[in-house]
C-alpha cells in the first residue's frame, strides 16, 4: 500500500488528505445502509473541515459516475471471455449490483478523491497548525 503522505494513501485509507491520520468516515458505518454515508464533517485530528463550501460534493458525483462505468466496463470485459453471448439481462444485473451493491465502496471513493483534489498534505497531525 502506499505511503503515508501521498494521495494513494489518503484516497485508498479513506483518511484527511491534509495530515493522513484523521479519518474521513466514522468506524464502523461502512456496511450500514443507514450509515454508510455518514462522513465527519472536520478532521477529528487536525481539523481541516472536510466540506470547504456548501454543495461541495456534488463534483464528486462525476467521481462516482466515472469509477461506476471503469467497474461495469471492467465487467463487460470479463462477461466477453466467460460468456457466448452478453443478454440485455447479464447487462442489466450487472449494472444494478455495480450501482447499488457497491453503493458504499463508489460514494466514499469519489468523495475521498474529490477532497483529495483540493487538499493537499500538509504533514504529520501533532505537527502542523490545527484548523
Ligand atoms: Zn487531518
Amino acid at each position: 500500500m502506499a505511503n503515508k503522505g501521498s494521495k494513494l494513501y489518503s484516497i485508498f485509507a479513506m483518511k484527511c488528505p491534509r495530515c493522513n491520520e484523521g479519518d474521513l468516515f466514522p468506524p464502523g458505518t461502512f456496511y450500514s445502509p443507514s450509515r454508510f454515508s455518514e462522513m465527519y464533517s472536520a478532521c477529528p485530528c487536525c481539523g481541516q473541515t472536510y466540506e470547504p463550501e456548501p454543495g461541495f460534493y456534488y463534483g464528486a458525483m462525476y467521481v462516482s459516475f466515472a469509477i461506476s462505468t471503469a467497474i461495469f466496463l471492467g465487467v463487460l470485459f470479463v462477461l466477453y471471455f466467460l460468456v457466448d453471448e452478453i443478454t440485455f439481462t447479464m447487462v442489466l444485473t450487472s449494472i444494478l449490483v455495480i450501482v447499488i451493491g457497491l453503493l458504499p465502496v463508489t460514494f466514499r471513493l469519489s468523495r475521498s478523491m474529490w477532497l483529495n483534489i483540493f487538499v493537499h498534505y500538509e504533514g504529520p497531525c501533532n505537527q502542523i497548525r490545527k484548523k
